[in-house]
């Protein structure tokens, strides 16, 4: 019989909310916004007012066939008309809709307006190509202003995209087009990485070989890279070239409100990536009520999102809820530490940008070059911070909140996943911040720890973090797989709750704590033990600048922690520093974490996206097969 987790990290330090950011939020008070949400039918359908719908709905919320919920059923809607057309008529015209940058500088800026007009030629562009309500078309695309034009045009016109992450590589791009059947490719001639330039060109062309339901493959010139295309064949167009003297006006499909709006995979953590179809009216709610209230966005601000669009991170957060919300969305694209690890704060400074939002592996390497580059550039502009992917660890959020945010910004950790589209436990602007926790469930969102059995733990207790009731941007599906749908999701709690696959407990507050994923969970003498808590236990030593643990056969004790560490520049894993660091975990976790192993590493694998991926290091250490890893970075 395991116990749940007793071990804790015992972090005490409250943050208040800042005056400041108080007197503008959109939400004052967090506490009665709670109890607004509880009443879901109510709290979605206000929200869903903030669109313009073709038909307004006739339901808010269809539960009649658990656990494959529908929103706002009977209604009519467009994702694009409502991010892009809905603004050209008010003052927003001319404000700058999409603001791109790269790691040489350069920069786009489109407004509205002209974001309108190029999204209307593209959009009737594809239907010349062919491309129906329904047909889903592949993006292999930099970060770059025409990847965002696509997305647009596609739900402009009832096209389903499936955006692949232009990291990936060959494998990985055909299974995702194979499984979507594909029709149109956008791809370009290039992405700039760390001074060099990736040809995306060369792996598509690879690609498209063993894809064959690809009949056209449009590029964009990105990079000025040369490249062969064949445009004799009539497959391979340039992006100019298709949109040239196409109509800048097209007017938008009225879509069902459950009609699929994307396709997207799941970063591949824990084991091959998931095929996540998101659909249309529900999307859009959760994510611009999600962003407007947890980033408290005000026409004035600058948003930079530092995702990839690849990642849902992106769709949702530098594409569709900022564009729903009438904002100006920075796309950067390039790497954090290139030219050198200032880029990002020379880049806020630049523009002025008001909240920011990164992945704790972000704050984590940028964070081992101290305050040098953070003080080399004016952060004035910044209000608030977020951070999501992964637990930020207490050491890196105080790092994040001295030296960027100038002990001026709360910092707002959400927890939320490809699956659920928004963020579902977040901080708002105004709460109490605890570092480390991702705090409360956001408002209509019935977040809660239970056991093996579905019971509600008590509080301080470690279990299974589920989701009670449903919310407007929840996937509706796994792609062609109900069957996986239904089997990792909802399975294994009866009556219908969400299954997340992560452990949480909660304090004497009602905070969450996010301790990792139920699948890499530590099972040591009898007790079961998340993976984060442990890791910024090491973390929290001064020598240790990253740490991933896994659970080791002990005849004893079952299993003991073994754990990977990169330590700060210059330091060397002696017999001292082992003892040091076995002492230190123990003291701040107790007794249960016993820490059988450690070992230096330079670097530990990571998805793409950025989220250490133990299974590859558990396969490793138990000589077994490592499984998918086609999100795994080189
Ligand atoms: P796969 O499902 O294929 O294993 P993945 O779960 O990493 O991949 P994503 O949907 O990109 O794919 O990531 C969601 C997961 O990221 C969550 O389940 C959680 O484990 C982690 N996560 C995201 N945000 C946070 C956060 N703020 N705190 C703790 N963990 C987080
Ligand atoms: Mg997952």
């Amino acid at each position: 019989m395991l116990h749940d987790t007793s071990v804790l990290m015992d972090e005490k330090r409250v943050f208040e909310p800042n005056e400041e950011v108080k007197k503008r939020a959109h939400v004052k008070d967090w506490e009665a916004e709670i109890e607004k949400g509880k009443d879901l039918e109510k709290y979605w359908g206000e929200k869903a007012e903030q669109f313009e719908w073709f038909k307004k709905w006739d339901k808010v919320l269809d539960d009649s066939n658990k656990p494959f919920y529908k929103w706002f059923t009977g209604g009519k809607i467009n994702l694009a008309y409502n991010a892009v057309d809905r603004w050209i008529e008010t003052e927003k015209r001319n404000q700058i809709a999409i603001l791109y940058v790269n790691e040489r500088g350069h920069e786009r800026k489109l407004t509205y307006y002209e974001l309108y007009l190029e999204v209307n030629k593209l959009a009737n562009a594809l239907k010349n190509l062919g491309v129906k309500k329904g047909d889903t078309v592949s993006m292999y695309l930099p970060m770059c202003p025409e990847l965002l034009i696509a997305m647009l045009a596609c739900n402009k016109i009832g096209a389903v995209h499936s955006v692949v992450y232009s990291g990936l590589s060959v494998g990985a791009v055909v299974d995702r087009m194979n499984d979507a059947k594909v029709k149109v490719l956008f791809t370009a001639d290039g992405t700039f990485r760390r001074g060099k330039i990736i040809d995306l060109k060369k792996i598509s062309d690879e690609a498209v070989k063993m894809c064959p339901t690809i009949e056209t493959i449009v590029v964009v010139k990105n990079t000025g890279n040369p490249i062969e295309i064949s445009e004799i064949s009539g497959r391979e167009i340039y992006y100019d070239r298709l949109i040239e003297g196409e109509p800048s006006e097209c007017e938008a499909e009225k879509m069902d409100a459950e009609d699929p709006l994307f396709m997207l995979y799941t970063s591949g953590s824990t084991g091959k990536p998931k095929g996540v179809l998101h659909t249309t009216a529900g999307y859009m709610v959760g994510v611009a009520t999600t962003l407007k209230y947890i980033f408290d966005i005000h026409p004035d601000d600058l948003w930079w999102c530092t995702a990839d669009i690849g990642w849902i991170t992106g769709h949702s957060y530098i594409i569709y809820g900022p564009l729903l919300l009438g904002t100006t969305t920075v796309v950067y694209e390039g790497a954090p530490d290139y030219p050198d690890p200032g880029i990002w704060w020379k880049v806020v400074e630049k523009y002025g940008v008001t909240k920011f939002y990164t992945a704790p592996t972000a704050i984590r390497h940028l964070m081992r070059f101290g305050n040098k580059y953070t003080n080399l550039y004016n952060l004035n502009s910044l209000k608030i911070l977020g951070t999501v992917g992964e637990s930020i660890n207490p050491e890196a959020w105080i790092w994040y909140y001295k030296n960027v945010g100038k002990d001026n910004c709360p910092i707002v950790d959400t927890w939320w996943q490809t699956e659920t589209g928004m963020h579902l436990i977040s901080p708002l602007p105004v709460s109490p911040l605890k570092p480390g926790s991702a705090t409360k469930a956001f408002p209509g969102i019935d977040a809660q720890v239970v056991d093996e059995d579905g019971k509600e733990v008590p509080l301080g207790k470690g279990g299974y973090l589920v989701i009670k009731t449903p919310w407007p941007s929840m996937f509706r599906t796994l792609y062609q797989d109900k069957e996986r749908f239904l089997e990792v999701y909802w399975k294994d709690f009866p009556g219908c709750i969400y299954k997340s696959g992560d452990m949480a407990r909660q304090d004497e507050d009602g905070y969450f704590w996010l301790q990792g994923r139920s699948d890499d969970v530590l099972k040591i003498s009898g007790h079961r033990i998340g993976t984060a808590e442990v890791e910024s236990a090491f973390v929290s030593h001064l020598a240790v600048v990253e740490a991933a643990v896994i659970g080791k056969d002990d005849p004893i004790k079952g299993e003991v922690i073994k754990a990977f560490l990169i330590l700060k520049e210059g330091k060397k894993l002696d017999s001292q520093l082992i003892d040091e660091l076995k002492r230190h975990v123990r003291h701040e976790l107790g007794p249960v974490a016993v820490v059988g192993e450690i070992v230096q590493v330079q670097t530990l694998p990571k998805t793409r996206s950025g989220k250490i991926m133990r299974r590859v290091l558990r396969a490793r250490e138990k000589g077994e097969d490592v499984g998918d890893t086609s999100t795994l970075e080189e």
